[in-house]
């Protein structure tokens, strides 16, 4: 057996366990190694039910009155008492309706879960194992596995068991030299005290290596980034003032002097005879698309093209017909999908020889078969990376790279900026073009529904138009065709007289953009959708955004929907609904309704979550960490100065295993 067996050559594993590890992705014993734990439970460390303190806890007893039920609105529940020698506490747990059969099996147990003080003192959905359990499995700290149904944690504990045999096949990418110099576990002891911790302190050391590792391949892919950009050449392009100021009189209004900083930012970048690496970040409705089409103009005055790329076919139709018009001296054309096989071609020859210097379009502007004749100048909408291998692609000459500029309405916190994106130049608008009005923000319970539905009407009376968000609420349901056909049914039953939507993922591409059109010529009132209205649907006649059971969306995304409003000079509304009366007052939520700046939720939701998904990066898809904590300055600056260490080091940097990260580390920074 080794680390490319397959699971099904371990002791204990048929085709049916076999199909289950698959579930978990699990098809090689090297699979089954990187299945981390999600959790421990100290059995030295356990609480009891006169003084345990909410949070997280961990019992040993028996459970005592098992029974279920189905609540008022349908739901179906199961509750238990729990039991130890100095008291009790109820157990309740939702949408499990097989667990009862199973805990009525049980006698002695452990649980661990969240314990919850409100009306009542209550764990809700916690852990159960039967603690008549083998010798091995009673060690100090016990792992606890992700699972799926019908494979138990202490299945998959033997099952590793087996697995471990094989744990030093694996590679470490650093040397030893580095990993004692920076005080790291190797890859190996991590992996076997992750799943097998002799102490609380060798835990906390793999905890630590497993977060390096997670950060140590984005930082490592931005820094060589950043190095082999400064390694190529790029058009340079000098600044021309009148040239400048005769675009900005053109306009019809002053730039904002966040603006005028910006452009003056770029256009420094664009004399540097290096590669711009640039990220223009500004709530929407900031200004950013004149400040890249007053770069653009400089870029193509100087006979270079200039490409840019639309997360959506909707807006890169916006783009190009606002840019036609503030770039009336050049050829621009437009490259999506829907444009005709014919009417393709012409246009690409175009772009080949030179004949249009602007092409605007989505991500297919960057397919292979389409070529510039001579391209300096890439703008990406919500897209912020874009690597040296990328660029080399669309330019014949392969050392010199045109200059790329991302520009982003989610700003990326301070801490992200230095460490993850620690290539990126960044320019900010933090100001609005004077005369905006903020949306104005409520984050309700349910018993303002009505309250809500009156604000509804009164803006449609007076002829304006609504969207209606709601989230996604089961696995199955990934399209939200029934979330989103439940809650237009709603919509529809109360608002009788008014034109009313659906717009979910289980439509057809035309269907899809007939209901939007129907939205964008306001022959619909109220659009109800799930997230798809986050990018590509402009309506300036739409002032109410009602987003519906707020608390799962994460602060970006509701950031992200609220600026789907306010994109006109009358007031504009967002309400954000709760699923009950004490989330909304989730602290998260009322942050949301404090700041319409997108920059001070970055920093709000950085420093209250520090991991896991992080901001921004949900809708464009990047990362999210399972471990690293940016918060732990420790970590950050260990994996700062081995990339350093690693990067001046011209043999370890060309070291296979080291290249690959450099290229997985970018490529998991944009996956699409
Ligand atoms: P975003 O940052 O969301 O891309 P846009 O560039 O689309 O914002 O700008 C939103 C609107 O504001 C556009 O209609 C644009 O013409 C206008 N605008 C941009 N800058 C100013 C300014 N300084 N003063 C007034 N209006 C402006
Ligand atoms: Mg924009």
């Amino acid at each position: 057996m080794n680390l490319t067996s397959n699971v099904t050559e371990l002791d204990g594993v048929a085709s049916a366990t076999s199909e289950k590890l698959r579930r978990l992705g699990i098809k090689t014993v090297k699979d089954l190694l990187l299945h981390i734990p999600r959790s421990y439970r100290d059995h030295s460390k356990l609480d009891s039910t006169n003084t345990m303190q909410p949070g997280m806890v961990t019992l040993k007893g028996r459970l005592e009155n098992v029974r279920s039920r189905r609540s008022r609105r349908g739901q179906f529940i199961v509750e238990a008492a729990f039991v130890d020698d100095d008291g009790r506490v109820g157990l309740v747990w939702f949408n499990q309706p097989y667990l009862a059969q199973q805990l009525k099996r049980y006698s002695d147990v452990y649980i661990s879960g969240e314990l919850i003080v409100k009306d009542r003192i209550q764990l809700i959905n916690p852990e159960v194992e039967p603690t008549d359990v083998d010798q091995a499995f009673t060690a100090q700290i016990v792992p606890q596995y992700p699972l799926t149904k019908g494979l138990s944690n202490k299945k998959l504990y033997r099952l590793v068991d087996q697995a471990l045999e094989c744990v030093e096949e694996f590679d470490d990418y650093l040397p030893l030299r580095i990993l004692e110099q920076y005080e790291l576990m190797t890859y190996q002891q991590m992996l076997s005290q992750l799943h097998r911790p002799q102490s609380q302190q060798s835990l906390a050391q793999a905890k630590h290596r497993w977060g390096f590792d997670e950060l140590f391949e984005l930082m490592l892919a931005a820094r060589s980034n950043a190095k082999e950009l400064s390694e190529h050449n790029a058009p340079k392009v000098a600044t021309d003032v009148p040239r400048i100021k005769e675009f900005l009189s053109s306009l019809s209004f002053t730039l904002t002097d966040d603006q005028k900083r910006s452009l003056w930012q770029i256009l420094q970048d664009l004399q540097s005879g290096q590669p711009m690496n640039r990220l223009l970040q500004g709530d929407v409705g900031s200004g950013k698309t004149v400040v890249a089409a007053a770069a653009a103009d400089h870029m193509m005055e100087e006979g270079h093209q200039v490409a840019v790329i639309a997360p959506t076919e909707v807006v890169a139709h916006q783009h190009h017909q606002s840019l036609q018009k503030m770039l009336p001296d050049f050829k621009s054309v437009l490259l999506t999908s829907s444009v005709t096989k014919a009417a393709k071609r012409r246009r690409k020859n175009m772009l080949a020889r030179g004949e249009a210097q602007l092409a605007v379009g989505t991500h297919a502007l960057l397919q292979p078969d389409v070529e510039f004749d001579s391209l300096g100048l890439l703008v990406i909408d919500e897209q912020h990376r874009f690597g040296v291998n990328q660029r080399q692609r669309l330019v014949k000459d392969n050392d010199t790279l045109p200059h790329v500029l991302s520009m982003s309405a989610t700003p990326i916190p301070r801490t992200l900026a230095l460490t993850v994106y620690a290539d990126l130049m960044i320019s900010s608008i933090r100001e609005l073009p004077p005369g905006r009005k903020p949306v104005e923000t409520k984050v309700y319970g349910p018993s303002k529904r009505q309250f809500v539905y009156d604000q509804i009407s009164e803006q449609i009376d007076n002829g304006h138009q609504v969207y209606v968000v709601c989230p996604l609420i089961s696995e199955s349901d990934k399209l939200g065709v029934t979330s989103v056909e439940k809650e237009h049914q709603r919509i529809r039953d109360y608002f009788k007289s008014s034109a009313t939507a659906p717009l979910h993922g289980g439509l057809k591409s035309d269907e899809k953009q007939q209901v939007i059109d129907d939205f964008t010529s306001g022959k619909t009132d109220i659009l109800v959708a799930t997230t798809v209205v986050e990018v590509g649907v402009d309506v300036g006649n739409a002032t109410v955004m009602l987003i519906e059971g707020a608390e799962r969306f994460g602060l970006s995304q509701l950031h992200q929907l609220r600026g789907r409003v306010g994109r006109s000079d009358v007031q504009s509304y967002c309400y954000a609904l709760t699923s009950s009366r004490s989330q909304s007052s989730k602290p998260r939520l009322q942050a949301f309704a404090d700041t319409t700046s997108g920059f001070e939720l970055a920093e709000y939701d950085m420093e209250h979550r520090g991991s896991g998904q992080l901001w921004g990066t949900a809708q464009s898809g990047q990362f999210s960490f399972q471990h690293a904590r940016l918060a732990d300055t420790r970590l950050v600056e260990t994996v700062q100065a081995v990339v350093t260490a690693v990067l001046s080091d011209e043999p370890l940097r060309k070291d296979p295993s080291i290249k690959r990260i450099i290229d997985n580390g970018l490529k998991l920074v944009h996956r699409n």
